[in-house]
């Protein structure tokens, strides 16, 4: 028995649906195991039916607990005659990822279709014993990295370069893959809160935000600090610890049935009082991808459970002069939270 399966057929009652097509394949490697670029999964309370194309028969027979049907590669147009046989109605669709085309053709199956949200993904947001173990190394070949930067010299060099040398290094640590394009981000840079490396070079007297993620068997990690090159204007260092701040007191209220509109307000509230102006959230789940539930902003209701794995990542962004985000990575345990990104939240100086 499947206990992702399970956990999804113990929603089709409450949705209102017999089935549930998974066209996402992020969801559908996280139901079956199975990593495709073309396949969709059939949940109903009887059968579980993978559907793919002929490149992927060979791999899909290898996949436990599931009927394997091979359709032609347009896998909607395909299944649409069949879908009547195949599943129960109502059948539950993921909105967010059925496209129009998709849904023209499941549409002349006549069987009747129900647009859901966010019930895969709601599932993946409580991890399991063995995802946490995947996200904690993940987490830990970061902190080995940022060991490593802190005895790199930094300036003179350009934020490519920097975000190069700290990929190959999470490489080097053992990871299969980064998560997202590492962000080196100095002096001005640093103020823009999604900046991508460039071609600046880095000088003395920067504040130098990295900001970096490790794949590892699939499940990422997401981690920032911010440097220094050289003494930073008043303005910055006053940034850094309130950033700081806002970012300790957050994390200290990562607990089961903390509520995330109030997690975020925590930080918020500690950067407004400290003068400065909130850009952004104060973090996300992370999981088989970088950004998934649970949401921690404004406006984003519920509450944290224990095995949700989420950042605190408040920022101040000052125009011109330079930026601070400070990230950890923490797991929502019983015993409080469980931070896993361990590196040194002191602000450093580079050379
Ligand atoms: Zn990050
Ligand atoms: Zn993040």
């Amino acid at each position: 028995m499947n206990p992702r399966v399970e956990r999804l057929r113990a929603e089709l009652d409450g949705l209102g649906a017999a089935s549930f097509l998974v066209t996402n394949p992020v969801n559908v490697e996280y139901l079956t195991g199975f990593a495709s670029s073309n396949a969709f999964v059939l949940v109903n309370h009887k059968r579980v039916v993978l559907l793919t194309d002929g490149r992927y028969i060979e791999a899909a027979g290898a996949v436990e607990g599931v009927e394997v049907v091979q359709l032609d590669r347009n896998l909607a147009r395909a299944l649409a005659p069949r879908l009547g046989d195949l599943a129960e109605a109502p059948v539950a669709l993921e909105a967010e990822h059925v496209t129009l085309v998709i849904q023209e053709h499941l549409r002349l199956s006549g069987v009747e279709l129900l647009p859901t949200t966010g019930v895969i993904l709601g599932l993946r947001a409580v991890k399991e014993p063995a995802e946490l173990e995947t996200i904690r190394r993940a987490a830990r070949i970061l902190s080995d990295v940022y060991e490593r930067l802190a005895s790199e010299t930094v300036v003179g060099r350009t934020e490519r370069e920097l975000a190069w040398w700290f990929e190959q290094a999470v490489h080097g640590e053992g990871a299969h893959d980064v998560a997202f394009p590492t962000i080196v981000a100095g002096g001005p840079n640093a103020a823009l809160p999604h900046h991508h490396a460039d071609d600046r070079r880095i000088e003395a007297g920067d504040a130098v935000l990295v900001d970096a993620g490790a794949r590892l068997d699939g499940y990422c990690s997401d981690c920032t600090r911010t440097f220094a090159t050289g003494p930073l204007p008043e303005e910055l260092r006053r940034a850094y610890s309130t950033c700081r701040a806002a970012q300790e007191a957050a994390l200290a209220a990562v607990v089961v049935d903390a509520d995330t509109e109030g997690l975020d307000a925590i930080a918020a509230r500690e950067v407004s009082e400290g003068g400065f102006e909130v850009k952004h959230g104060l973090g996300h789940g992370v999981g088989l991808e970088v950004h998934e539930l649970p949401v921690l902003r404004p406006e984003a209701e519920g509450s944290l459970v224990a095995g949700n794995v989420v950042t605190i990542e408040p920022g101040i962004y000052l125009p011109g002069i330079g930026g601070v985000r400070i990230e950890d990575l923490v797991i929502v345990t019983d015993n409080g939270p469980e931070v896993l990104t361990s590196f040194t939240k002191e602000l450093l100086t580079l050379e």
